[in-house]
């Protein structure tokens, strides 16, 4: 089945997976959306199941204590798709449609089936030529790859014309879910479009290396070089032998980690969430198991839109709740250690 039909014809509620799986429908904030294929291999793996599957503990008391926009991106919102934080780069969200809906994202509360007008689109691109410290675009979403090729080669021409953008990046989970999506039409455009900036970044986003398959290996293999970005999730891949596979299994492909987020206290995956310091002696562990070149930068994102930092702390495995924020300022990050195990 081509990609576009299987987003057609994906599950889009618990109630149909329920009837699929043949269970009771558990009701949550967070509507399902699996495409079939993609289905019968969460079928098989319990930490798919995890990440995809709708459970009891999104409704549970605690997850009141996460956030709606963890990361502040409405503060930082500078056009309808445009999120400027950083001064050297910058977020474009072409759409907030995406190929599956994992239940710990930090968007779930945002997402939705839309994309965005070309009016808007103009309105992002005179941003970019008003400011020309911005030298990175990043396409993020939703999913990016949910969008045409045409659509995407116009975007890439339109910013390719932006003299002082240097960098194009895009983000992406598609390949794990869709991977006929990586399509040779794709891979010609990014290759032509790869030698109109200085880099052309791909950052795939794995978290465990049952998300593979053959099929996936295959295509990323084709596709070239990349790099990737995983979330670390309580009972999902939150030990150093788990993330020793995965990071050797993108290493064998030809990619890079890149960033392991710690996760964001999210309303409704608190049950993700898990302590800065367990993250910390995963990383160090981490550390003696793997070569450099093939270890992440651990990192979190302190909420209300302060941004990114590095969550490894190379004294301690203790965690004082605060960190720097990009001025160099200590800033409160309470851990709801409460409700930790
Ligand atoms: C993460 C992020 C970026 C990209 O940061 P890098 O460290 O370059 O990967 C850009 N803008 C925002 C708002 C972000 O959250
Ligand atoms: S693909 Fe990314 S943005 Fe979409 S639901 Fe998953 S984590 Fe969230």
């Amino acid at each position: 089945m081509s990609w576009q039909e299987e987003i057609k014809t994906a599950i889009r509620s618990d109630k149909e997976l329920a009837s699929y799986l043949d269970r009771e429908t558990i009701e949550t904030s967070f509507n399902t959306f699996i495409p079939l294929s993609f289905l019968e291999r969460i079928k098989n793996s319990d930490v798919l199941k995890k990440q995809f599957f709708p459970n009891e503990k999104e409704n549970a008391f605690f997850q009141s204590t996460g956030l709606v926009d963890p990361i502040g991106d409405q503060k930082h919102q500078k056009t309808p798709n445009l999120i400027h934080r950083y001064s050297s780069r910058a977020l474009f969200i072409p759409t907030s449609f995406c190929p599956i809906h994992c239940r710990y994202c930090f968007r779930r509360n945002e997402l939705n089936e839309n994309f965005f007008s070309l009016q808007d689109f103009e309105q992002t691109l005179e941003y970019l030529r008003e400011h020309p410290e911005i030298h990175e675009i990043i396409f993020t979403g939703g999913d990016p790859l949910i969008l045409s090729n045409e659509r995407l080669e116009y975007y890439f021409q339109e910013f390719s014309k932006i003299e002082s953008l240097k960098y194009l990046r895009i983000h992406t989970r598609m390949p794990i879910v869709l991977p006929q999506r990586l399509d040779k039409e794709f891979i010609t455009i990014w290759k032509n479009y790869s030698q109109k900036f200085s880099r052309m970044v791909f950052v795939l986003h794995v978290n465990h290396k049952e998300e593979f398959s053959p099929e996936v290996d295959e295509s990323l293999r084709k596709f070239g070089h990349f790099l990737t970005q995983t979330v670390l999730l309580k009972e999902v891949n939150d030990d150093s032998s788990t993330l020793c596979d995965l990071f050797e299994h993108i290493a064998k492909l030809g990619g890079n980690p890149y960033y392991l987020h710690h996760p964001d206290k999210v309303a409704g995956a608190m049950h993700f969430y898990l302590d800065i310091e367990q993250g910390r002696k995963i990383y160090s562990e981490l550390r003696q198991k793997l070569p450099g070149w093939s270890i992440p930068h651990y990192v979190v994102d302190i909420p209300s839109g302060e941004g990114k930092t590095l969550a490894y702390n190379s004294e301690s495995f203790k965690f004082s709740g605060k960190l720097m924020n990009k001025e160099g300022n200590l800033t409160n990050y309470a851990t709801p250690s409460h409700f930790l195990n």
